[in-house]
């Protein structure tokens, strides 16, 4: 008879969404077990760019500083929209402690992350072909092809980060909906010996597009699409001359490259699932979404999708949550994913305007690019900072609409900010998050408050009756004006910056409960701890 290896959570592929998982998973302390069918890591560039968001989940799950090290900040972009002078677009306008577009090659991405799993004693059950799966309402069952052998695996959840051709999909018969875009791109990693430029230098023309993206190394990432080649048949190798000619073609002035690292023909679809959770079984990554790569946003998605979710299902494993709580993983990251699929199409349609059109859209994109606010918004937009999940309907029943509307409320993202913590020393917000997973803060403004002070003492210890080991409470003050009561062990914080104040509309009396990846729980400003435990059960649910 087989043996059936259990564990809690199996992860299917070790690209970057499933290492991003098993990385969030660890973080929390669950068990899993990630199954991939290549024998090595993968070492092409695919995606190079980390977007600020991305960074900040990093630093939440503590892999940051490997990405910091090895990447390159890249400060923005120059878009030489006809043959004109180039329009800048500046990315320091990213409102967060990383505003810029890390460069970095998926290869090594996808290194960082494993060496990390390493360093903690984990590792990748390479060769492992998954070629089987399937659920019950109790878990689900996966047979592993290891070199001929049949390995079977069991257990409560899994995560398909197998990709665009996810096998798991196609055993569940989910539709991946939508239609391949009909274009080919060309991609080489190359040097350019007569171009030398930090920012990412965007041409685009009648005769069609091409982007320059510098490495760290003084190599370059060429991709683009010469419209004097579409409609030819699909091939994936091409020359390092045939890159040559396009560039000829696309460029205003010629440029040569030379010594080619990696060079490929690749097509571009659009596709989703419509659900990304099927019963015990959720899709991660390229498995739920693909679309062009126009702005850098895929790989991105995919490592933001595994930690939206590792949390949920660390929670729900360890009985602080129902089962239902996981819905709200597709509930929050499907209309994103949407989002990016929408606006990428439209980015795309746009690269293809021509004649006269073509020329309206130069003129266009040149004016809104010398606007201030227009750079602002679109940094902000496609670093990812602006994606709350404040319009699911779970998070909208857990809004307050007393508050006002600046004040971060169930769903925001909560930015990173400074505190002053114990009396000892600064602290960033986002570290702390990092120390204590769910994070409760209670706001104090006066010191004589002793309905406030009760409350909060009250509050933290049924906190730690009934959500022992999830949630830490913290009081925080405005200034250095709370004694702490010896006979409770509630920690202080001090917001003397008033960012919690300014920024996150917090009161006297004010409970804000953030998530392990840096999103707004819920917003409390009663202070009544019966009132804040029934909404801190019907987030949970
Ligand atoms: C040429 C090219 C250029 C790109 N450029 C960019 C870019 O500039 N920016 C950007 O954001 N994105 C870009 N992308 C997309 C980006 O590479 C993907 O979004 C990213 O790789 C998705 O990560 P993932 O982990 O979801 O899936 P994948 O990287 O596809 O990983 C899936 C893993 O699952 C494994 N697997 C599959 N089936 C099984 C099975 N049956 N059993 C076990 N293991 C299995 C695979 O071997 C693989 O390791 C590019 C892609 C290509 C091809």
């Amino acid at each position: 008879m087989t043996s059936v290896t259990h564990t809690d959570v199996l992860i299917i592929g070790a690209g970057p969404a499933g290492l991003m998982a098993a990385n969030a998973l660890e973080n929390q302390g669950v068990d899993w077990i990630c199954l991939e069918k290549r024998s090595e890591p993968s070492t092409l560039s695919k995606a190079l760019g980390i977007q600020a968001r991305t960074l900040e989940m990093f630093e939440l799950l503590n892999v940051h500083k490997p990405f910091l090290e090895r990447g390159y900040p890249g400060p923005g972009t120059k878009l030489h929209l006809g043959d004109t002078t180039p329009s800048t677009e500046e990315l320091y306008h990213i409102q967060s402690r990383y505003p810029y577009i890390l460069i970095i090659p998926q290869s090594e991405t996808e290194e960082i992350l494993e060496e990390q799993l390493i360093q903690s004693g984990k590792s990748i059950n390479r060769e492992h072909n998954v070629i089987e799966v399937s659920q019950t309402s109790e878990g689900v069952h996966v047979k592993a092809d290891n070199n001929g052998e049949i390995h079977e695996y069991s257990a409560k959840y899994l995560l398909a980060c197998d990709g665009s051709h996810s096998k798991v999909r196609e055993s569940l018969n989910v539709e991946f909906e939508g239609k391949d875009d009909g274009f080919t791109f060309f991609l080489g990693d190359v040097d350019v010996p007569e171009f030398n430029d930090i920012y990412i230098n965007v041409f685009l023309n009648d005769r069609g597009a091409a982007a320059f993206f510098p490495y760290k190394d003084g190599s370059y990432r060429v991709v683009g699409l010469d419209r004097s080649k579409q409609g030819q048949p699909r091939q994936d190798d091409l020359a390092l001359e045939d890159l040559q000619e396009s560039l000829d073609t696309i460029l205003p002035e010629p440029l040569q490259v030379e010594n080619p690292k990696w060079l490929t023909y690749f097509g571009t679809a659009h596709r989703q699932v419509d659900t990304y959770r099927k019963d015990r079984i959720f899709f991660v990554g390229d498995a739920a979404h693909i679309h062009n790569p126009i702005g850098g946003q895929g790989m991105n998605l995919g490592l933001q999708d595994a930690v939206n979710l590792a949390w949920k299902i660390d929670a729900v494993l360890k009985g602080h949550a129902t089962d239902s709580f996981l819905n709200s993983y597709h509930h929050e990251r499907y209309p994103i994913g949407k989002d990016v699929l929408r606006e990428t199409s439209a980015m795309l349609r746009i690269v293809l305007l021509d004649g006269t059109v073509g020329k309206i859209r130069n003129w266009a994109g040149k004016w809104a690019l010398t606007q201030n606010w227009v750079q602002q918004r679109v940094a902000n937009h496609m670093s990812h900072v602006y994606n709350d999940y404040d319009k699911t309907e779970q998070n909208r029943s857990l809004r307050d609409p007393s508050l006002p509307k600046k004040a971060l409320q169930a769903g925001d993202r909560v930015p990173d900010y400074l505190l002053f913590f114990d009396g000892t020393t600064d602290e960033r917000l986002y570290p702390f998050i990092r120390r204590h997973g769910h994070l409760c803060l209670i706001y104090i403004d006066d010191a004589q408050d002793e309905a406030v002070i009760d409350y909060a003492y009250d509050f933290a210890t049924k906190v730690k009756e009934k959500y022992s080991g999830l949630i830490t409470v913290y009081l925080v003050a405005r200034g250095g004006t709370v004694s702490s009561d010896p006979d409770h062990e509630l920690p202080i914080i001090y917001d003397v910056h008033h960012d919690l104040q300014k920024h996150v509309g917090m009161r006297n009396g004010h409970t804000l409960l953030i998530r392990p990846d840096g999103h707004v729980a819920f917003h409390e400003t009663t202070t009544n701890s019966e009132n804040t435990l029934a909404k801190m059960k019907r987030f949970f649910s």
